[in-house]
């Protein structure tokens, strides 16, 4: 197999683009397909500063590392979720790919702040990724209040995305469908913008991408993950990719251009309240962070 650009060694074939790669060609399509998402959804201005949300996992130290080599202003934010051993191991590739390529980086430690994932859903009698998501949005937002960034960027690759607009349509959900997009506007005076770089790129593509350049990141998946139905619906894509590449890109894509004018900005700020327990904009007097925290107590 050789390198459509160059013709020397090919490390990886890419059905649905047509081409193989070498190490040098492939990390150029890496970074050009970054760069087409972000020009084509204007997600942000190269003078922006930019709040990157790592897991630890693959996706988003890859984008850690491709908006820190093109050159963006970028800050990584690491979320301890206080789940034993995986998010120990999950925060020490954080802490050493931002020491190796010298980092700025932010860590919120929910152990510390007394409410650890696994304890509050038991609490809460609620699921653990139900009570994740709600903890997260509400630390990746306020963090990047505190902090004056413009943007959060977060690492979800095309077959998250694709799988996620698959199960919205096998539910036809429509409110999770206009969402499904990967510029989401700022919304009142706290609600910051949220983008995803990778959308037109896979896990694959990720995963080489880091295997290539030596990114050291967190192989398992987070534990709640086990019989998560996303998955199902990542397999079904895969399985349709395998026998039709380029399908998975053409579903997505044809999806965004249907939906792309649609107003998602959430609401002016005059119909915001401001959340009496931390001082967040919210719909409500207190907001839904400070109710679930609140209940666990
Ligand atoms: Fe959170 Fe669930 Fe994802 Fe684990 S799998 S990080 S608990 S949302
Ligand atoms: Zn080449
Ligand atoms: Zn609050």
């Amino acid at each position: 197999m050789k390198c459509v650009k160059c013709k020397g060694d090919a490390v990886i074939n890419i059905r649905r683009a047509n081409a193989a790669f070498c190490k040098e060609h492939f990390n150029e399509y890496f970074t050009e397909q970054t760069l087409k998402a972000i020009k084509h959804f204007r997600m942000f201005r190269k003078t922006d500063k930019i709040m990157v949300c790592v897991s630890g996992g693959k996706d988003s130290l890859v984008l850690w590392h491709v908006l820190h080599k093109l050159g963006c202003d970028v800050t990584g934010m690491y979320i301890d979720l206080g789940i034993n051993g995986y998010s120990d191991r999950s925060k020490d590739k954080v802490n050493s790919f931002a020491e190796r390529f010298g980092l700025k980086t932010i860590i919120v430690d929910l152990r510390e702040k007394g409410h650890p994932i696994p304890f509050v859903a038991r609490k809460a009698k609620r699921e653990d990724c139900a009570v994740c998501g709600t903890i997260k949005r509400y630390y990746f937002n306020k963090t990047a209040y505190d902090g004056g960034f413009d943007v959060v960027a977060t690492g979800h690759n095309l077959d998250d995305e694709a799988s996620r607009l698959l199960a919205n349509i096998m539910h036809w959900d429509d409110e999770y469908m206009n969402n499904t997009y990967p510029v989401l506007p700022a919304g009142g005076k706290m609600l910051k913008k949220k983008v995803k770089p990778l959308v037109r790129l896979t896990e694959r593509e990720t995963a080489a991408f880091a295997i290539l350049n030596g990114i050291d990141y967190v192989m398992e998946e987070c534990p709640m993950s086990k019989g998560a139905t996303s998955l199902v619906f990542k397999d079904a894509l895969s399985t349709i990719e395998e026998n039709m590449p380029g399908s998975e890109i053409f579903f997505y894509t044809k999806f965004l251009e249907r939906v792309k004018d649609i107003d998602r900005s959430k609401t002016d700020s005059d119909e915001m309240k401001i959340c009496q327990t931390c001082g967040m904009e919210s719909f409500m007097d207190k907001c839904t962070f400070c109710r679930l925290v609140e209940k666990v107590k």
